[in-house]
C-alpha cells in the first residue's frame, strides 16, 4: 500500500517533510515548495535535500512517491491578462527546476480557472501554457481533476482529454482527486466502473498520483470541500477499495484531509486505519486525545 499525506515544507525544506510523513507513518508524501496561497520561495538547501533523500531511503520511502503540489494561484486558463499568464508558466518552470533539484518525479497542477472567458478557449490557454513549461528532462506535470468549483477547468475526464490532446508531448499525466471526483459527479463508491471509464477516455497508465479524500458534500455538488476519511459521503469502504485497488497499486494515494479544530493532522489515525482496513469510529477523539 502506497499511502501518505499532504506534509509541510517547513525550514528544514525536504527533510521537515520526510520527518513529517515519517511520524504519521507515510511511505509517500506530497509537499507545496513554500505557501500554497503565494509564490514566494526561498532557494533550496542541498544539505538538507541530501539528507532528506539518505532519510527516505533509510526509511523505504521512495522518491517516486514524493510529489510536490504547485501553488493554486496558478491560472494557466486565463490569458486576458497577459503578464499574468506568463507569470504562471514562468513561475512554474521554475518550479519545475526546484523539483528537479529535490529529486521529484511528478508535479500536481490545478489545470485553471476560466473567469470571464469561454471554456472551450480556456481549454486551449492551458494546452497553450503546458507546451510551453514542458521539458523531457523536468518533473512530469501531472493535472488534477477539479470539482467544478466557480469556473475551474478539468472537472471532466473529457476536459482532461482536450487539455491532453492540445498538449505536444507525451511527458503529461493525471491525478485523481477523490473528493474532486465525487463532487464533480463521478461515482467513486463504484470505483471499478469509474477505473474503467478513465481507462476508456484518458488511459489509466497517464495516472501517477490519487488524492484520497472524503467529501463534505453530495455527489455532484461542484463544491471541493474535503472531508476525513470515512467521515464524508464517500466514506471509508469505498476509499479503503481506492487505497488497495490493484489497477492502482504502483500509484501513491495522498491524503489531503482537513486537520481536525484546525490544529489537530489526522493523517497519523487515518493512515493506520486505512493499513488495517478497518474504519476508526472514533478517529475524531483519538486524534484529539493524541495532540492534547
Ligand atoms: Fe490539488
Ligand atoms: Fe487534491
Ligand atoms: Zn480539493
Amino acid at each position: 500500500m502506497i499511502l501518505g499525506c499532504h506534509v509541510n515544507f517547513t525550514n528544514e525544506q525536504l527533510l521537515g517533510s520526510t520527518k513529517q510523513a515519517l511520524s504519521y507513518g507515510a511511505n509517500a508524501f506530497m509537499f507545496y515548495t513554500g505557501a500554497p496561497q503565494n509564490t514566494i520561495r526561498k532557494s533550496l538547501d542541498r544539505d538538507l535535500t541530501k539528507q532528506a533523500w539518505s532519510l527516505m531511503k533509510e526509511n523505504g520511502i521512495d522518491l517516486k512517491n514524493v510529489i510536490c503540489h504547485a501553488p493554486y494561484i496558478v491560472n494557466l486558463a486565463n490569458n486576458k491578462d497577459e503578464e499574468k499568464w506568463q507569470f504562471s508558466i514562468n513561475f512554474l518552470k521554475q518550479e519545475l527546476s526546484r523539483c528537479k533539484e529535490l529529486g521529484i518525479s511528478y508535479i500536481v497542477v490545478h489545470p485553471g480557472s476560466a473567469v470571464g472567458i469561454e471554456r472551450e478557449i480556456a481549454l486551449q490557454n492551458i494546452s497553450a501554457a503546458l507546451n510551453f513549461i514542458i521539458e523531457e528532462d523536468a518533473p512530469m506535470i501531472l493535472l488534477e481533476t477539479m470539482a467544478g468549483k466557480g469556473t475551474e477547468c478539468g472537472c471532466t475526464l473529457e476536459e482532461i482529454k482536450t487539455i491532453l490532446d492540445g498538449v505536444h508531448s507525451n511527458h503529461i499525466g493525471v491525478c485523481l482527486d477523490t473528493c474532486h471526483m465525487n463532487d464533480a459527479g463521478y461515482d467513486v463508491r463504484d470505483f471499478d466502473a469509474l477505473l474503467e471509464e478513465v481507462d476508456k477516455v484518458i488511459g489509466l497508465k497517464i495516472v501517477h498520483c490519487v488524492h484520497l479524500n472524503d467529501s463534505k458534500n453530495v455527489r455532484g455538488a461542484h463544491k471541493d470541500r474535503h472531508e476525513n476519511v470515512g467521515l464524508g459521503t464517500i466514506g471509508f469502504v469505498s476509499l479503503y477499495n481506492v487505497v488497495q485497488h490493484e489497477k492502482l497499486k504502483d500509484v501513491p494515494k495522498i491524503l489531503e484531509t482537513p486537520y481536525v479544530d484546525r490544529m489537530y493532522p489526522p493523517y497519523k489515525f487515518e493512515i493506520e486505519s486505512l493499513k488495517a482496513g478497518r474504519e476508526n469510529s472514533q478517529l475524531l477523539s483519538d486524534i484529539m486525545n493524541f495532540y492534547k
